[in-house]
């Protein structure tokens, strides 16, 4: 579960990362009401779970009420890169004297943890990979030793942050650290982390991945469920149990499994197509499964073509065919259908379509 940068910055403060003080707010009202607690200046901030909203606009510096009016105005309901804003953060203002990076992920090929630390900060960390990557500093974690504070000074060190941030940088990491695993995440990334003009390092900005197979251990993650489900065709899937993520394209994509599901979208772009959606309908999807599967994506707009590929293994090609047939009953479908049917019984689900 990817959580919003608020939400991300009250999973930080568990942890004792110092964050600056806010508020979030829905209405414009609301949004004056916390820039006047948070107290000016504020910089009001577009929650939506896709990076660079500072380029897109959607983070702007309010000096009194009225400049936080117009900004929350302009920005709630604001479409950045797909992502409509419903929410709005307003924090106190930092003074920046220098932004850096930090972060912490799993290098699956590594099998062991990844640590990032940069002098350059408040950029696309990817940009940086790409153009200078000698400034990123990276250290494997082993998941059994965990992070020392002799490798948190050396990560600092490598990555030359200036000696003024060198003590609350550690600090912050080691905390970042406990967040990451006793938090159990995917993902922490601080862009960016900044050294204020009186010395204080602190988050900016925060990026949180929790891991969904930890989530039987954090019955206070329901707070944040209901709120990272806003995507409207996401809740639908969600309530159906489909594995469902949605995307700005038009064509809708329906395969059996992720792997599948995964291939699929990249060869609709490589055709030059784009994908509505990943939808995995699972290895013994049934009519059921199917029919759910074309409701959700029928309500999707923007879906021009829906391309379903399946690979009969466990699912059976009756059963897929039954499906789309059963669903063609019950749901209102305007967009052409492709279907690639192939593996066990492919023969007569091909029959049943016919
Ligand atoms: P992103 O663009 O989605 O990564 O959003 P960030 O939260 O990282 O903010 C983008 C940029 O806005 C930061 O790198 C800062 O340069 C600027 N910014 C954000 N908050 C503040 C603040 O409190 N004070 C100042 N001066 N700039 C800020
Ligand atoms: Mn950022």
């Amino acid at each position: 579960m990817d959580l919003f940068e608020y939400q991300g910055k009250q999973y930080f403060a568990r942890f004792d990362i110092p964050v600056s003080a806010g508020g979030y707010a829905d209405t414009v009202d609301a949004a004056v009401a916390e820039a006047d607690k948070a107290g000016y200046p504020v910089v009001v901030k577009a929650q939506v779970q896709v990076g660079g909203r500072g380029k897109a606009g959607g983070i702007k510096l309010a000096n009194d009420a009225t400049e936080a009016r117009t900004h929350a105005e302009n920005i709630l309901g604001m479409d950045i890169k797909g992502h409509v804003v419903r929410r709005i953060w307003v924090e106190h203002a930092s003074d920046i004297a220098k932004e850096y990076y930090a972060s912490f992920t799993l290098d699956r090929s590594a099998k062991k943890h990844l640590a990032m630390v940069s002098a350059k900060g408040g950029v696309d960390i990817e940009s940086v990979a790409e153009e200078d990557p000698g400034a990123i500093a990276k250290m494997h974690i082993d998941p059994v030793d965990g992070l020392t504070e002799a490798d948190a000074r050396r990560l600092v060190a490598d990555a030359g942050l200036d000696a003024e941030a060198v003590e609350g940088a550690v600090d912050i990491l080691q905390k970042l650290w406990r967040c990451y695993v006793e938090g159990d995440a995917d993902l922490v990334e601080i862009n960016p982390l900044i050294l204020t003009d009186d010395g204080k390092v602190h988050a900016l900005d925060a990026k949180v991945t929790l891991d969904d197979n930890a989530a039987f251990r954090h019955p206070e993650w329901e707070e944040f469920r209901g709120v990272a489900q806003l995507d409207p065709r996401e809740a639908r899937a969600k309530e159906k149990g489909l594995q469902y993520i949605g995307l700005d394209g038009s064509v809708g994509i329906i395969a059996n499994g992720a792997g599948l599901a995964m291939s699929t979208l990249d060869v609709v772009n490589q055709v030059g197509g784009s994908a509505a959606n990943f939808l995995d309908i699972g290895g013994g999807a049934n009519a059921e499964t199917m029919t759910d599967a074309l409701e959700v994506i029928s309500t999707d707009d923007k879906v021009k073509s829906i391309f379903i590929n399946i690979f009969g293994g466990i699912t059976k090609g009756e059963d897929v065919a039954n499906g789309i047939v059963e669903a063609l009953g019950r749901v209102k479908l305007t967009a052409p259908i492709v279907i690639r049917l192939d593996g066990t019984n492919a023969e007569q689900g091909r029959a049943i379509l016919a």
